[in-house]
């Protein structure tokens, strides 16, 4: 073999390691290259340390539409459902247990799990690990029309390959070659700023509701579940949600009462009027909703919470409980959020097997391609089954430029700057 190794894979968290495993067990000799000082760390920290690693609903034909393009998903999975990874983890002794809203977890609740049984198929099946090697840049020689790449770090160690798999997550630095166009990165799947004092004496409260994100009336995206005010913002599941579809200008809106219409919230409002006659404003709340709630709701339409029930305006009220807006002031930090949108452009890839359409033998995993999902597992799945399907194209990439070499071996000389990464 006149490189180090037939195929390197640039990082080892959920896509690399997935993509390791499905190409050894093609037969190919791997290296697994991780800047951190072991694989998979991240892993341990996903679904609050539970490990949400997919979607009973990605069998259905729908769920492509969880993704920001679907278009390009669609085939990946297609071919690498929710079945399809069950049984991918049943061979490497991962049990998992699927809950009411269809998201998958290992049996023990423990992200662990999940990292202990890759690990195992790492080492039981001889992939070679370089960790604390950091990538900065890679260049690809050209020689009788076969690639081999040289991956090197900023203290000049390198190490060379047939084949490159990118599955660096959201680390992905500007590339300064135009072979590989990228998408700006923003971070998603997080909590919204928004202004502060109307969310006074509401930090910790959860509620559940409908949300959603509009500009004055017209709504561009809503949601139910439950939400968590934080004193910065909004966070919980909802929001989260929504944090995928944020513009600029855009307000909150939160319905603490999604099943009832307007007219129906306006009539039990005065039934409840009737019945609860002669109890001041703070206690027509009781039983109703979460008491910090209701005191943020008064503060907003200026009642004093001991003056009497009958002096509210219900119209007013009905309209707050279904409508209670907040200003949006920013989205996720960086540190805030699960997931960074952008990354290299999916228009440069094979939807097929997520080989560069330019650079033959380099492919591009999980989050470093411009592709993010719904919470709910869906980020994880893409890694695997993305990681899978490229490891899987890489071993067949190599199996073709074997069988072309018998009749022209090649040598590794020339070289052209691909990628700083
Ligand atoms: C707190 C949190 C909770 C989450 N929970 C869930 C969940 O429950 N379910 C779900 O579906 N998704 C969840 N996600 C999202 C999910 O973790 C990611 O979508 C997924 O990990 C992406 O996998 P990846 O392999 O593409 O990237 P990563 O897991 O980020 O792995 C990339 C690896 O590459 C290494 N690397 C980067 N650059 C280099 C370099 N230059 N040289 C060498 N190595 C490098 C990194 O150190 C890292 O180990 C969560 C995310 C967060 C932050």
């Amino acid at each position: 073999m006149a490189t180090d190794t037939q195929i390197a894979i640039v990082g080892g968290g959920a896509a690399g390691l997935a993509a390791a495993i499905s190409a050894v067990q093609r037969g190919c000799d791997v290296t697994v290259i991780e800047q951190a000082d072991r694989l998979g760390k991240r892993i341990l920290a996903t679904g609050n340390g539970r490990c949400n690693l997919s979607n009973a609903a990605l069998d259905t034909e729908k769920s492509v539409f969880a993704y920001n393009n679907p278009k390009f998903v669609q085939g990946i999975i297609a071919s690498l459902g929710f079945e399809d990874i069950r049984e991918f983890f049943a061979d490497l002794g991962l049990m998992v247990h699927v809950d009411a809203e269809g998201r998958v977890y290992p049996r023990s609740n423990s992200a662990n799990s999940v990292l202990d049984v890759l690990l195992n198929a790492i080492s039981s099946l001889r992939v070679r690990e370089r960790c604390n090697f950091a990538v900065k840049s890679i260049d690809v020689g050209l020689e009788d029309g076969f690639p081999a790449f040289r991956l090197s770090t900023l203290e000049g160690e390198s190490l060379t390959a047939d084949a490159v798999i990118l599955a660096t997550g959201p680390d992905v630095m500007p590339l300064i070659d135009a072979e590989l166009a990228r998408v700006w990165r923003e971070p998603v799947l997080g909590p919204l700023h928004t202004q502060t004092a109307p969310l006074k004496g509401l930090n910790g409260v959860r509620v559940r509701c409908a949300a959603s994100l509009r500009l004055e009336d017209e709504v561009f995206a809503s949601e139910y579940g439950e939400l968590l005010f934080r004193d910065y913002g909004l966070s919980g599941i909802v929001v989260f949600e929504l944090s995928r579809y944020l513009q600029p200008e855009q307000e909150i809106s939160l319905d603490y009462f999604p099943e009832y219409s307007d007219n129906e919230l306006r009539e039990l409002l005065d039934h409840r009027l009737q019945k609860l006659n002669g109890y001041s404003i703070n206690r027509f709340f009781d039983g109703m909703l979460h008491r910090r709630v209701a005191q943020a709701i008064l503060r907003n339409l200026s009642y004093s919470s001991y003056a009497p029930a009958q002096s509210m305006q219900l119209e007013r009220l009905a309209h707050i409980l279904k409508d209670h807006r907040f200003k949006v002031t920013g989205g996720p930090t960086q540190a805030q959020a699960q997931v960074m949108r952008g990354g290299l452009a999916t228009t440069g890839f094979s939807p097929q097997t997520l080989e560069s359409i330019r650079l033959p033998k380099f492919f591009a995993v999980g989050e470093a391609l411009d592709i993010d999902g719904r919470t709910g597992g869906y980020n994880l799945h893409w890694a695997w089954a993305s990681g899978i399907v490229a490891g899987r194209a890489a071993c067949e990439a190599i199996a073709q430029q074997d069988s072309c070499l018998l009749f022209h071996p090649r040598t590794v000389s020339r070289v052209t700057k691909v990628t700083d990464i």
